[in-house]
This record gives structure tokens, sequence and C-alpha cells, in this order.
């Protein structure tokens, strides 16, 4: 990976705590899933590791509160120009460490990046109010401050995007933040430290720790000093970091699965929409929440969808993300192939009809690779796949008679990030995406996520907000003054 890098010291393998590099004897190895090449071995730095981290956000935040707002954004805005500057180099380890194709690895920088800029100039708007009050001789106002020392545990499928996306909103709105990032991807993590370093950020108010997430969670979790914890990742650890953070009662901030419905009217514009399932069902060959995890079409749609989707996903490459021409890289590890196979199994033995793909790559390409693959599931939403993330490149179409069983299929789901529908008819944009029991609803859009957007879930699928205005107020506390005797 060295070779690939304009600048080869963005490469860390030390955790990032008080401003220096924190290493260990102990470490675990980060591995190429393209080939399970070996890309780096990676300090753990235990519980100690995380308690000397929790300690320095701590120590920094009381300081880092009181830095004008304008110093803050400043120091935030210059990380944002070093990730751009360097974008190249962030995209190539992102390809290392977790696969996706380079310039979808690109993307997800810049796309962080946004973040980091929007957050910057947002902070600069947070402000309080002044309130009527029902006592005589007296004033009240509003103050937002700061939450205080936030803990931020991140996945793999988005190493750097998801750091940003929480950390520049805290850090501008004048919280410390301590990162624990997945044990998969925790290189690109360690390059953001670097360039927070070099972005001037005072001692402390940004950390990064790596290690095994059973051993740094709890520490995150239970620290006194933490008041807030902000997590992406499955709903099965986000609902133990509830539990565990509702000790302290502190905040949470929780994007979790998904199981994304992607609605096809009659009426809707079919090539638009096979555009559309493309785009969100193989970004990352299918690992992000807001996939199309189940593709219903209305009946008089469906054969067309399923012609022009077979095209489509035909076309697709498979391969390294290193490659040029790569459409679709490895999944994270071997682990995952074997969990889509498992799900794609059980739709064949159910009777769905296998389009094209269907099976795994991993022993042939010698990675953990899956085939693109397109799949008739008929109206039985009882397939596993219906109700479980796929996270892969599997692309499902059911059928459904009407707008109402639409509707009622795309939210038997516990699950409520995104949902997405494809419709020309103006009144039904109105109905459905008001009937959608989803954080975020794409219409005729197959993207929703932007900095200046909430970005979101209900039900199972989280709690809070990231992005816009939003996702600045998120990590602050509203404080009311009252005045007397004025
Ligand atoms: P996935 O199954 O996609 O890897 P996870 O929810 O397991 O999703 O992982 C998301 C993040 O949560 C990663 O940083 C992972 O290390 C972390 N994590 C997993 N288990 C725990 C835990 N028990 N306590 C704290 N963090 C955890």
């Amino acid at each position: 990976l060295k070779d690939r890098l304009k600048d080869p010291s963005l490469l860390k393998t030390a955790s990032f705590v008080d401003g220096g590099w924190l290493d260990s004897s102990d470490f675990f190895e980060v591995r190429n899933p393209a080939d399970r090449s070996l890309v780096a071995k990676v300090a753990d730095v235990g519980a100690g590791g995380a308690h000397r981290a929790v300690d320095a956000a701590a120590r920094a935040f009381a300081s880092w509160k009181q830095v004008s707002v304008y110093e803050r954004a400043r120091l935030v805005r210059r990380w944002h120009d070093l990730i751009v500057e360097h974008a190249a180099d962030l995209g190539a380890i992102i390809t290392a460490e977790m696969g996706k194709p380079l310039k979808e690895a690109r993307g997800e920088v810049v796309y962080g990046a946004g973040f980091v800029s929007w957050s910057a100039e947002e902070a600069m708007r947070v402000h309080g109010e002044t309130l009527s009050t029902p006592f005589p001789g007296s004033r009240g106002w509003t103050l937002r401050q700061p939450v205080g020392v936030v803990a931020c545990i991140t996945p793999w499928n988005f190493p750097s995007a998801m750091i940003t996306r929480k950390c520049a909103p805290a850090l501008a709105a004048g919280c410390t933040v301590v990162v624990k990032p997945a044990p998969e991807t925790p290189l690109s993590a360690l390059a953001l430290a670097e360039l927070a370093k070099r972005a001037g950020f005072p001692a402390g108010v940004f950390n990064v720790i790596c290690g095994e997430a059973e051993t740094l969670g709890p520490v995150m979790t239970k620290a006194d000093a933490v008041r807030m914890i902000g997590f992406t990742g499955s709903t099965e650890v986000g609902k133990l970091l509830m539990r565990q953070a509702a000790d302290g009662v502190k905040r949470v901030s929780l994007e979790l699965g998904g199981n994304a419905p992607f609605l096809i009217m009659d009426d809707a514009d079919v090539e638009a929409a096979a555009d559309g399932v493309m785009a969100s069902k193989f970004r990352a060959a299918g690992q992000t929440c807001v996939s199309a995890n189940r593709i219903i079409a209305q009946e008089g749609v469906a054969d067309a969808l399923i012609k022009a989707l077979r095209v489509r996903v035909e076309k697709l490459k498979v391969g390294s993300g290193f490659e040029e021409r790569t459409d679709i890289g490895p999944l994270i590890h071997d682990e995952a192939v074997e969990r889509v196979a498992a799900l794609v199994d059980d739709a064949r033995e159910r009777g769905a009809k296998i389009i094209t793909g269907g099976q795994s790559l991993a022993g042939k390409m010698g990675g953990a690779f899956y085939a693109p693959t397109l799949i008739e599931g008929g109206s039985d939403v009882s397939l596993s796949m219906a109700s479980n993330e796929i996270f892969g490149p599997v692309a499902s179409v059911y059928r459904a008679a009407d707008e109402a069983e639409m509707i009622r299929l795309a939210n038997d789901t516990r699950y409520g990030l995104a949902a997405y529908l494809y419709t020309r008819d103006v009144g039904r944009v109105h109905r459905m995406s008001e009937a959608l029991e989803f954080g975020m609803v794409g219409v005729n859009a197959p993207m929703v996520g932007s900095p200046a957007t909430p970005f979101g879930g209900m039900k199972e699928s989280g709690i809070g907000r990231e992005g816009g205005k939003w996702g600045v107020e998120e990590f602050t506390e509203l404080k009311f003054v009252l005045l007397g005797g004025v």
C-alpha cells in the first residue's frame, strides 16, 4: 500500500491519543479482502489506551469549549482542506482495507469532507434565543453549549465518511472526541487523525483508539466523562451500546441497520428506476445501510424492470478495487460471502428464480467475492433476504398489485432507515412519501445523503440525525437561563 501513496506518512499503525501516537506490543492484522494479503499490523491499545484517550478528551474539553467558534471552525476547515488535498491517498487506503473500487473510495472521501466544511460553517450559526417569561422583572434566554466528550464507534463500510460525519460537527460544536474505528478499517481513521494533527487541533481534542471492540467499547460507554455515544453499525450492537449508555443516562445517536424498500409504480420511468436500483443496490457491493433491500415492482412494470435490470447486472465487472474497470469489489471478508450465499440458497430452496449470478466467487478469484446477482422473488416476501439486510451485491425483485399493498409490504419491517419510490404521479409522491415509515424517502432519486440534509432512521434503525443543522445540534445541550430582579 505504501507504494501507492503520494504521502506514505499517512499510513499509521499506532493509536492517536492526546496529540501523540500511542503504540503497543499487542497488535491485530488488517487484510485486503480482494486477495487476503496483509496490509498492516495495527497496535491494540487495550483498555489502558481507551482510558488514556477518554481522560485526554476530558481534559481538553475544559479549554476547547472556551475556544471561540470562529477558531474552532478555522481548524475544522483546515482539516477539510487537508482531507481534500489527500483525497487520492485516503481513497487508496479505503480500497486496500475494505475493497470498494477506487473511484467510489475517492467519492467517499470527498462526500465525507463535505460534512467537514459544512460543519465548520454551520457551527457558527448555532445560537440561543430570548424568550418571554411569565414573571415581572425577569428575562429568559437559551444557550446552546457543547455536550462534552463524545465517544464515536464507526463501521467498516464507510471507513472515512462515517468518522467525518460524526466528528466534524462534534468538534465544531465544541465537543472533544474519542473514535473507535472498526477493526477491519483502522487505517482510514488513523490517516484522518494524522491530518487532524497537521490541521493543528490542540492535544486531546481528537483521539483515535484501535483494539478489540469488547474491551474498548465498555470503557467508552461507562466513563463518567463521556456524555454522548455516536454509533453507526448493526442494530444488535446499537442496542447493546444503548443499554450500556443507560446507566450513565448518556445521550446516544445511533445509525443502525436498514431494510430499504425500493418501490416502482406502474407509472414510473422504468429505465430511470433500473438505473436507480443499480446505484442504490450495487454501491460498495451492496454493503450500505441504505442499499435497496427489497425491490417491489407494481405488476404492470415488473417484467420490464427485471429485463432492464438483467442487462445492467450482467455488465458489472467484478474485481480488485484497484483495477480501473471494476464496478464490484470484494465483500469485507469471507464470512460476509458465506452470509450472502446462505441468503441466496434460502431463496433458491424456496423456489425464487435466480436470473443471473447466485454464486460465491471466493474460491475462483482468491478473495471475498460474490457474483452480482438478480433474483425474482415473486410475491414471496417470506424469503430470508426480504427480512434481513442482504449487505451484498444481490438484488431481489418482488411483485405487488397496488399502492396500498406496496405501502403495507414496505412498512412490514422493524427497520425504518431509507425508502425509495419511483413514480411520476404527483399525488402519489405525497401520499406514499407520507405513509412510508422511514427517516428518508428518495423519490425518483437513489441517493439520500448529503451534508446539508438530515440522515437517520425511525423504528429500530436508530435515534438522531446526522447532517444539516440537525447534525450539529445533536452535539449541543439546550440550556435555559432565567434572570430575575431586572
Ligand atoms: P458489522 O456487523 O457490520 O461489523 P458492527 O455493529 O458489529 O457491524 O460493527 C460496527 C462497529 O461497532 C465496529 O467499530 C465494531 O468494532 C463495533 N462493535 C462491535 N461490537 C461491539 C461491542 N460489543 N462494543 C462496542 N463496539 C462494538
